[in-house]
C-alpha cells in the first residue's frame, strides 16, 4: 500500500512539472523570494512542515545545549561544533550552542529534526557564499539573525516541492 501512494505521490509531483512554466533568473539582479518559512519539525508529532533548506536560525532562548542537533549531524557532514556562548540562559546551563559550518553542511535538515526543543529551524536564506572558509563558518550569534533580503520572484514550497506562479 504505501510504495502505491509513494508512485502516486511520485506521479502527482512528476505531472505537475509537465503544466509548470520553466523560468530563468538573471541573478542577482532578480533573486527569489520564498513564500512561508523555511524548514521545520515538529517533536512532538514527529513531523517535518515543508519548507526551503537554507541557513539556520536558532532561537537562543529555547536552546538547552543538549548537542543532539550536533550528534544528529555526526554520522552525516560534522558541521556542527557546540560553542561556549556569553549570555546566560536560565535553560542552557552548560552556556553551549550549536555553531554550523556551511563549508561542510548538505541542508539536510536531521539536526533540525533532532532538536526537541523548537529551538534550531532553517530559514529561506540562500546566499551564503563568501570569500574564506571561515566566513563560512556561523557562530550561534550569527544563527539568531532572521535573514534580511527579499527578493521579488515569488517561489512556493508545498509538499509537491518548489513552484513558481508566474
Ligand atoms: S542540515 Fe547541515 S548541520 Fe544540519 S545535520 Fe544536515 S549537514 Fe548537519
Ligand atoms: S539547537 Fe536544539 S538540539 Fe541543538 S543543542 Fe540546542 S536545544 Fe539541543
Amino acid at each position: 500500500m504505501g510504495s502505491v501512494s509513494g508512485m502516486l505521490r511520485a506521479l502527482a509531483s512528476g505531472s505537475k512539472h509537465l503544466a509548470i512554466k520553466r523560468f530563468t533568473l538573471r541573478y542577482p539582479e532578480q533573486k527569489l523570494k520564498f513564500v512561508g518559512d523555511g524548514y521545520q519539525f515538529d517533536p512532538k508529532d514527529g513531523v517535518g512542515i515543508v519548507g526551503y533548506r537554507g541557513r539556520h536560525i536558532l532561537y537562543h532562548d529555547k536552546c538547552t545545549g543538549c548537542q543532539l542537533c550536533s550528534i544528529a549531524c555526526e554520522g552525516i557532514a560534522e558541521a556542527i561544533s557546540m560553542v561556549k556562548v556569553d549570555k546566560q540562559y536560565k535553560q542552557n546551563k552548560k552556556g553551549i550552542m550549536p555553531q554550523i559550518d556551511y563549508g561542510k553542511c548538505v541542508f539536510c535538515g536531521l539536526c533540525v529534526d533532532a532538536c526537541p526543543f523548537y529551538a534550531l529551524f532553517m530559514t529561506d536564506d540562500y546566499e551564503l557564499a563568501a570569500y574564506t572558509k571561515e566566513h563560512l563558518i556561523y557562530t550561534p550569534d550569527q544563527l539568531a539573525v532572521k535573514p534580511k533580503y527579499q527578493g521579488t520572484y515569488e517561489i512556493k514550497i508545498d509538499e509537491l516541492g518548489a513552484y513558481h506562479d508566474e
